[in-house]
């Protein structure tokens, strides 16, 4: 029997399924399967006959219970918004939807903990530490449909990582459901907890090959008092570098967010997004998005127009605008996040999420524009991303005019370029997307190998059966 007909479960089990969650959240209908088979970029499609939608913990363990017994593979998924195609059941499984699992069990600004079901979403996470004057820094642009167990699961990263660190560094403690029905409680709001392997970061960043998580305990921190967001031109990716060192370094507060973005992707985004104005008067070919952030009330605005006073009269500030206003610093940050979708209306493009030290992105881009252009003479270079974090998204337009499916079919060429510069560098090929289905075969040519037999054992013991996610990540 060949590997695709093994995924797809027997119609004669589909009822069986159906009795955990019952007929409403047992969904069969195509129409109303459509959209969690596609992902947002268009780039997979996937099929499946039924998508679960579990209302408890109980019915997750007794959904992962039967699929073990039957060998019934599953695809976990969240909001849908992940970039690797890691939430698409590609081969006929069973979707297993964590969305109805949408509790904040806990909010204790005191031990500055939360406790989340995994179907949370983002955003209202972040309101809910808000309403007890806490942050939750985890922020990205899909924050209005993501949820946290696709963040834990894909160890997502974002625009406050430089500061407070990526979702790995926000999990105090997890609940998940294991491959074979048990669960596992290492729900702990501590921060101090030495007993034994932490098993906590196995699942996070496991893209939900490893078990299901079901909640987490994440990390709040103190509201900042002042906020200031400033978008400036820097005449070059080293000079951006210079700049965040600078700010780093002097600026009476954290920087939170210190995002690159290059001129050609804010074109795209005026002429196709939606409220998207030229924030400066004239036209510079790189910006730097940068939000500062400080527990003072006061002093915040002086202090960052001295940074770029003095980025200024370093060469690293070409101008700048301080918002001043809410409203202001919102439509800034509108512009940021409208960058990924930006691109489609320019036709196909080709994607790499890749790291690098901070030192070495401004030659990581030098020679990764020049490897793209190489291959595909006239395509467009369109990177930005978290400089703070040394991670940049690699994307390339097409040339103007040119067959998109002709140039996606170099999609595979031009990472194989592109990672090439990334390893030189010790950079990492998947920055903050994961592997999901994208990259899991290039993963093997590049993690170390005894790491890479480590993860598969793993699996192994984990997940005897492969009924999670089979086909991602490894
Ligand atoms: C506009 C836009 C901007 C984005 N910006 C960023 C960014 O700045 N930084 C970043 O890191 N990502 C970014 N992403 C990618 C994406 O939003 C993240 O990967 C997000 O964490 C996925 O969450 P989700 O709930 O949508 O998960 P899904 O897409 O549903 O799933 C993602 C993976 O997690 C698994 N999974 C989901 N839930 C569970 C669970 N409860 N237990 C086990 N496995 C599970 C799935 O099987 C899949 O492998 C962006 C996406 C978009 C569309």
């Amino acid at each position: 029997m060949n590997e695709q007909l093994r995924r797809a479960p027997s119609p004669d089990l589909l009822p069986r399924f159906t009795a955990i969650v019952g007929d409403k959240y047992a969904i069969t209908d195509p129409v109303a399967l459509e959209p969690f088979l596609v992902e947002g970029r268009g780039l997979y499609h996937g099929r499946s006959s039924m998508l679960l939608r579990p209302g408890s913990v109980g019915e997750v363990q007794a959904i992962l219970k039967l699929a073990n017994e039957t060998k019934t593979p599953l695809v976990p998924q969240g909001g849908n918004t992940g970039l690797v195609g890691g939430q698409i059941p590609f081969d006929g499984e069973l979707i297993l939807s964590l969305t109805r699992l949408d509790k904040i069990r806990e909010v204790d600004p005191a031990s500055n903990a939360m406790t989340c079901e995994a179907g949370v979403v983002l955003a209202k996470a972040q309101e809910a530490a808000a309403a007890v004057d806490r942050l939750f820094p985890l922020s990205l642009g899909a924050e209005g449909s993501c949820t946290i167990g696709g963040n834990l699961s894909t160890n997502a990263g974002g625009t406050g990582a430089v500061a407070y660190g990526i979702a790995r560094d926000l999990v105090l403690g997890l609940e998940v459901v294991l491959a074979n029905g048990r669960m596992m409680n290492l729900l702990s709001k501590l921060k101090k907890n030495n007993t034994g392997y932490d098993l906590r970061h196995i699942f996070v960043g496991a893209e939900g090959t490893l078990g299901i998580i079901t909640a987490a305990a994440v990390k709040l921190f103190p509201r900042p008092r002042a906020v200031e967001t400033a978008f400036i031109a820097v005449p070059s990716p080293a000079t951006a570098v210079k700049l965040l060192n600078l700010a780093q370094a002097r600026v009476g507060g954290t920087v939170t967010s210190f995002e690159l973005i290059v001129r050609d992707v804010v074109e795209f985004a005026i002429k196709h997004a939606h409220g998207v104005r030229d924030p400066l008067a004239s036209r510079h070919p790189w910006y730097v998005l940068m939000e500062v952030s400080s527990q003072h009330r006061d002093g915040l605005r002086e202090s960052v127009e001295q940074l770029l006073t003095d980025g200024s009269a370093q060469g690293f500030v070409e101008d700048a605008t301080i918002a001043s206003s809410l409203d202001q610093a919102k439509a800034l940050w509108h512009m940021r996040h409208v960058l990924p979708e930006v691109q489609k209306p320019e036709g196909g493009s080709i994607k790499a999420d890749v790291s690098v030290p901070v030192a070495a992105v401004p030659q990581f881009l030098e020679e990764a524009s020049a490897a793209a252009k190489a291959i595909i003479p006239g395509c467009r270079p369109v990177p930005f991303g978290h400089l703070g974090d040394g991670n940049v998204h690699f994307n390339v337009s097409q040339p103007i005019g040119a067959d998109t499916a002709q140039f996606l079919a170099r999609w595979g060429q031009v990472n194989d370029a592109v990672n090439k510069i990334v390893l030189k560098y010790n950079g990492s090929i998947s920055a903050e997307h994961g592997i999901g289905k994208l990259k899991r075969d290039s993963l093997p040519k590049v993690k170390d190998p005894v790491a890479l037999e480590l993860m598969r054992g793993l699996k192994r013991m984990l997940d005897p059966n492969g009924i999670l996610n089979p086909g991602k990540v490894l």
